[in-house]
């Protein structure tokens, strides 16, 4: 049980006299028991972050503590902290039960028959009970990655460091094995900080996710305020899949006037962005509705053009683009005037057709176009709770 805090870590790789900061000023507080999620595009510095709190990567700058105590000068091994890495990194001629004892026998007095009990129960935990006898070769990929989660429950950590732990294996257990860790995480009540690009795993695994880019923290917040309250353009765009929409619009008199539109703010929209002259509007592809007709002033309506249907199943992503664009005419993707939309899978819609696009007021986000920050967010209002009916 603990609370790890980063104050300021930097990270500085000196790359042959090409300094590079791989991690920037980052700061943290991951409270006891919780599960943070790593999460951001290749290269933004989320595994060199696991390992300088693993202690397998000097700090450059900045302290990372435990319990208030700061450990940037322990060992790894003195840290009390257990790795998960991608690549399971299991002893190839050892049994499943010597790879779960081997760290308990080398960093502990504990007496072998408790080492058996706990590489026992750990192994119930996983599921794997009946495979202890078993060497890693004579196991599947999802069968490596419970013993290596095994290994590191067994030694009774106070942080878990898990880095991509999933990312071998195949999709479906990729998802069985998501809900498996939550559920062990949460019986087990370790601060467990994760790494992961992807951000399906980060919005349905983390009770908080930290979003990085080029090495800098870019948002630390609950998942759902992540996709509804980003705090930057990255973000938006990062979070949700397929993602945002976004396009550069130019502040005229209240409205938003774009290329291919001309979109009208509401007084208190307006107060949001102040006097920023040049704005990007955000909408998700979910809050975009296709409509048959042109309701009342209709000013956020958009006549548009299918481009691609995408079906997948549950839904459609209807990609349009907006009539009349002579750039779009070619019905080329890589133009990045058309934008999406996410219907309903029983909704038929099909390429070439004309359709019109509501962008609602209520769902909009808007991003300062030159800084990237977050003007204004989407209405939240209009949530509704769930009620079971008694
Ligand atoms: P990925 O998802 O691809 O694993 P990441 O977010 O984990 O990426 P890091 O591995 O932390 O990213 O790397 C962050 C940056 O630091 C990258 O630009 C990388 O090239 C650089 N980097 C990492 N390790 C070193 C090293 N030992 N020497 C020099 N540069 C490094």
């Amino acid at each position: 049980m603990a609370e790890l805090s980063l104050d300021g870590v930097t990270k500085r790789f000196d790359d042959g006299g090409n300094g590079i900061i791989a991690v920037d000023e980052a700061s943290l507080d991951i409270d006891d028991g919780e599960f943070l999620v790593l999460v951001g595009p290749s290269g933004c510095g989320k595994s060199t972050t696991l390992r300088m709190i693993a202690g397998l990567e000097s700090v450059s700058s900045g302290t990372i503590s435990l319990d208030g105590t700061v450990i940037d000068d322990r060992q790894p091994a003195d840290r009390d902290i257990a790795m998960v890495f991608q690549s399971y990194a299991l002893y190839p001629h050892m049994t499943v039960r010597e790879n779960m004892s081997f760290g308990l026998e080398e960093s502990t007095e504990m007496p072998d028959d408790e080492i058996r009990e706990q590489v026992e129960s750990a192994a119930e935990m996983m599921g794997i009970e009946q495979l202890l006898d078993r060497t890693p070769s004579e196991l599947s990929g999802g069968q490596q990655q419970r013993v290596a989660l095994g290994r590191a429950i067994v030694r009774s950590p106070a942080v878990f460091l898990m880095d991509e732990p999933l990312s071998n294996l195949d999709a479906k257990l990729r998802s069985q094995m998501r809900t498996e860790l939550q559920r062990m995480q949460e019986d087990l009540g370790v601060t467990t900080v994760y790494v992961t690009h992807d951000q399906t795993e980060a919005m349905t695994m983390g009770d908080r996710i930290a979003i990085l880019d080029d090495g800098r923290l870019q948002q630390v917040a609950t998942p759902l305020e992540a996709y509804h309250e980003p705090a930057n353009r990255f973000v938006a765009g990062f979070i949700g899949e397929p993602s945002m929409n976004f396009f550069e619009t130019t502040v005229e008199n209240g409205r938003l006037v774009g290329e291919n539109f001309d979109y009208p703010l509401s007084e208190d929209t307006r107060a949001d962005i102040g006097d920023t002259a040049d704005v990007t509007l955000g909408v998700r592809p979910e809050d975009i509705e296709l409509v048959d007709a042109v309701e009342g002033d209709g000013e956020h309506d958009f006549r548009t053009v299918v481009d691609v249907v995408e079906p997948v199943g549950s839904g459609n992503n209807v990609y349009l683009a907006f009539e009349g664009d002579e750039s779009a005419s070619e019905l080329d993707m890589d133009e990045s005037q058309t934008f999406v939309a996410t219907i309903g899978g029983l909704r038929r819609i099909e390429a070439g057709q004309p359709a019109i696009a509501r962008l609602p007021e209520n769902a909009i986000h808007l991003f300062d176009s030159e800084t990237g920050e977050a003007l204004h967010n989407r209405n939240l209002d209009d949530t509704e709770q769930v009620e079971p009916q008694l």
